[in-house]
């Protein structure tokens, strides 16, 4: 059997509810929501419109439903969508854009996840009959794989510039959107603006068990729903869910900061660690990528000796290790995490005989 984790940095997406966020489901007024009657998620879909500036929302069961759910909305069979490399929904969504909306993603290389409208324009194809549609861009706020990064607005608008040229719409996957508000003090309407459709995730930093609110015009969600329906993602008494969502928007966007001042005393202790270097420039919210090529030792080696502590981080490829903090690790949970990771790279490379020196 597996030993007990303690402090689980794999994903901020391993929160458990609070007692607080159990009460407020347990007590939410329900009805069926599929019919449009369920006054919790109807309050919630209310909520992250204002939230996000858009005329009207939508509760899905999860981010990559939003995402898939918007591709179809924004392209038929044959448009291509310009995102980062790293991006969700090219790594991590089973190339769902391909399967349901048979469009195809054209990643634009970026370390960070942030890319300009100079890469937007060389990503536009405009010769001829033969090439897919360029139709719409994808921004990730913050970008998971480019190390939790906050896009400016400076930068969003860059991108919003170059899309208008080209007639392109604009998403963005705020999957953690309420990380980038809090870490730049940017509010999330004036982040999302510029998009098309933008959605929140419940389910990571904010702590819920389930879901996720895609928001955009009327028409746009009109549409949405439809797919919602077809896609089986229309629920019923979901207000047992939704109530979780707005108790976390009430308690759980501030204490992100948290999270954020965590994740960077971790990587300022894991950086101290001789051999271990923090693979992205800047920490700004609760996404620490680990390069441990230098200590000559695997991370799925490191992550036995660490799992064997109690204490899990995820492990991306043979030396990099991704590291998010979230509500269920406090302070002393992040340093007690980086204590265990010292000794793991200090035990050294079991494959080498001059190893432990
Ligand atoms: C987690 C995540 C998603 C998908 O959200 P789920 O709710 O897990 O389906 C999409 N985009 C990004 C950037 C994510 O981190």
């Amino acid at each position: 059997m597996a030993p007990s984790i303690r402090i689980d940095l794999a994903s901020d997406t391993l929160t458990k509810p609070t007692p607080a966020m159990r009460r407020a489901m347990a007590e939410a007024e329900v009805g069926d929501e599929q019919r449009g009657e369920d006054p919790s998620v109807n309050a919630l879909c209310d909520r992250v419109a204002r939230l996000l500036g858009k005329e009207a929302a939508l509760f899905l069961p999860s981010g990559s439903m939003c995402n898939q759910i918007a591709i179809l909305v924004h392209c038929r069979p044959g448009d291509e969508v310009i995102a980062a490399d790293s991006a969700h929904i090219v790594g991590a969504e089973g190339a769902g854009a391909a399967v349901f909306a048979g469009a195809f993603v054209h990643p634009v290389a970026t370390p960070t996840g942030v890319f300009s409208g100079a890469d937007v324009r060389a990503a536009v194809r405009r010769l001829g009959m033969k090439i897919p549609r360029s139709r719409l861009v994808e921004v990730e706020q913050t970008a998971n794989r480019g190390g939790g990064t906050v896009w400016s607005l400076d930068e969003i608008e860059d991108i919003a510039a170059a899309a208008a040229e080209f007639g392109l719409s604009l998403h963005m996957d705020g999957a953690r959107l309420m990380n980038a508000v809090v870490a730049s003090d940017v509010s999330a309407d004036r982040f999302a603006a510029p998009f098309d459709s933008a959605w929140i995730d419940l389910s990571k930093g904010l702590g819920c068990p389930v879901g996720a609110v895609l928001a955009g015009s009327a028409d746009f969600i009109e549409q949405a729903w439809v797919w919602k329906h077809r896609m089986g993602g229309a629920m019923r008494q979901a207000g047992i869910l939704a109530a979780a969502g707005l108790y976390a928007l009430d308690h759980h966007v501030e204490r992100l900061a948290e999270d954020h001042a965590n994740a960077r005393r971790f990587a300022e202790l894991a950086a101290d660690i001789p051999g271990v270097r923090i693979a992205q420039e800047r920490i700004d919210t609760n996404i620490v990528f680990l390069d441990l090529r230098e200590t000559g030792t695997e991370a799925e080696e490191i992550a036995r000796r660490i799992e064997a502590e109690g204490v899990r981080i995820g492990v991306e490829d043979r030396f990099r290790m991704r590291a998010l903090t979230h509500l269920d690790v406090d302070r002393q949970g992040v340093e007690e995490a980086a204590d265990a990771l010292r000794r793991a790279v200090r035990a050294g490379n079991p494959k080498s005989a001059r190893s432990g020196s």
